[in-house]
């Protein structure tokens, strides 16, 4: 009988004890963000700038 559970936010099946890498990915990519929002800064005109 297989058993593994399923991760709820991305529906891997995931061996007992096996933690998704889908949170993460996400984390990650909000990080990548973040950093992007640090050095691009959006003007009214809505126009990105970069900051150095
Ligand atoms: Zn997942």
């Amino acid at each position: 009988m297989a058993y593994y559970h399923i991760c709820p936010k991305c529906g891997a099946h995931l061996d007992p004890g096996e933690k998704c890498d889908c949170r993460e990915k996400e984390e990650k990519f909000r990080k990548q963000e973040e950093e992007i929002r640090k050095v691009i800064r959006t003007e009214r005109s809505g126009q990105m700038v970069l900051v150095l």
